[in-house]
């Protein structure tokens, strides 16, 4: 066992402080990471205040991980020291029920293992990528394309996976309208990629503030939602929404832009159950869904496809003593698009 530098939180109300988390001793299974990059996702913010629940801590959270392979167990295959390589929200399920042989590990029947604030096979409680480095199954260990920037694929492992996912489960492609809601770090992602799949896509934002930044990634058009006016001109045009908020919203407003058959995909997870009002469903026979992460294959898969189409998220690179200045910022919406810490001035 190895202690590590880390920024960790040692309750749900303080400010994160620097810290150390442990991590194993290198299995016949997994792989050492040293942490170069760890994107800051606003799960991070709910999980350590405690809006999905009660926490345990000091508890390190972070889970867009890049970083360099420094050691593997005996039964590595396919990973080896020196390799750049990801880990996204996930660092173990059992890979023995349907999802998981199926390749949906983020659906295992048993839960899957969180990457941070999650009990690990050993007891222990997972700890993430606000650190210098992690241990790490290699099943659950990401390729890192050379064509993606390095500091630039971190936040992929989870706003890309978490967007992407379900732009393929509902079809997003050419002649398909879909709207994103919510443009942060998973709302600018799902922006881009579903532009890229050929999709025709248009923001719905809080503000008119970030429309210069949809056009530029692709977008047809951008409406404030602060005005009611958008819900009318733009009722029953979409065939899918994906709504990236964190906050609740009117559900039953959003429904009302689906078009016949149309599907409001939620990623987007406020800590309140959704009210919807079923008559909203029965008009148009829409599907109200939700969707979490993706799976290993399908992770490498959408690295792959970011590669090919030359897609990134937009980052701004941070220091450690930065990351509570960056939540604050984050909680605001005021982050183009997403918060990337620099993990060699952890410890300094
Ligand atoms: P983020 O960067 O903070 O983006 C959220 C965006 O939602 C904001 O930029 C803002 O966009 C909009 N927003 C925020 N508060 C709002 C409010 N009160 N009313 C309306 N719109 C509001 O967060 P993120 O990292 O992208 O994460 C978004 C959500 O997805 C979080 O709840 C997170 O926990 C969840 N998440 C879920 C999964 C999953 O597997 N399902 C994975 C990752 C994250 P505008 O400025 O454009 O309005
Ligand atoms: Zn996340
Ligand atoms: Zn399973």
């Amino acid at each position: 066992m190895t202690d590590v530098d880390a920024y960790v939180a040692r309750s749900a109300d303080g400010p994160l402080e620097p810290g150390t988390v442990t991590r194993r001793a290198v299995g016949p299974h997994d792989v050492r990471i040293d942490i170069s990059w760890a994107g800051i996702c606003h799960s991070d913010i709910h999980t350590v205040r405690g809006d999905w629940g009660e926490q345990t801590y000091p508890l390190a959270v972070g889970h867009e991980i890049a970083g360099v392979v420094a050691e593997v167990g005996a039964e590595v295959t396919g990973v080896a020291v020196g390799d750049r390589v990801g880990v996204g929200c996930m660092v173990g399920s059992c890979r023995e029920c349907d999802n998981c042989r199926a390749g949906r590990e983020q659906y295992c029947v048993e839960g899957f293992i969180d990457t941070y604030g999650a009990v690990d096979r050993d007891g222990s409680i997972t700890q993430g990528g606000y650190s210098a480095g992690i241990v790490v199954d290699q099943h659950f260990v990401l390729s890192l394309p050379e064509a993606i920037p390095f500091e630039k694929a971190a936040p992929l492992l989870c706003a890309g996976i978490t967007t992407y996912s379900p732009l393929r489960r509902w079809g997003a492609g050419p002649g398909v309208r879909v709207a994103v809601v919510g443009m942060g770090g998973l709302g600018h992602m799902a922006v881009k990629l579903a532009v890229a799949m050929g999709a025709e896509v248009t923001v719905l934002s809080q503000t008119l503030g970030k429309r210069d930044d949809s056009l530029r990634y692709g977008a047809i058009d951008h409406y404030a939602t602060s005005d009611p006016a958008t819900f009318k001109e733009l009722a029953g045009s979409f065939d899918l929404i994906i709504n990236t908020v964190s906050a609740s919203l009117d559900f039953d407003a959003y429904l009302g832009l689906l078009a016949f058959g149309g599907t409001m995909a939620n990623v987007g997870a406020p800590p309140e159950p959704a009210p919807v009002t079923l008559f909203t469903l029965f008009t148009n026979q829409r599907s109200f869904a939700g969707s979490t992460i993706g799976g290993i294959a399908e992770t490498q898969e959408m690295l792959e496809f970011c590669a090919e189409h030359g897609i990134a998220p937009e980052t701004e690179v941070i220091s450690a003593e930065q990351i509570n200045d960056a939540w604050e910022r984050v909680l605001k919406s005021d982050v183009r698009y997403r918060f990337v810490i620099d993990t060699s001035t952890l410890g300094q």
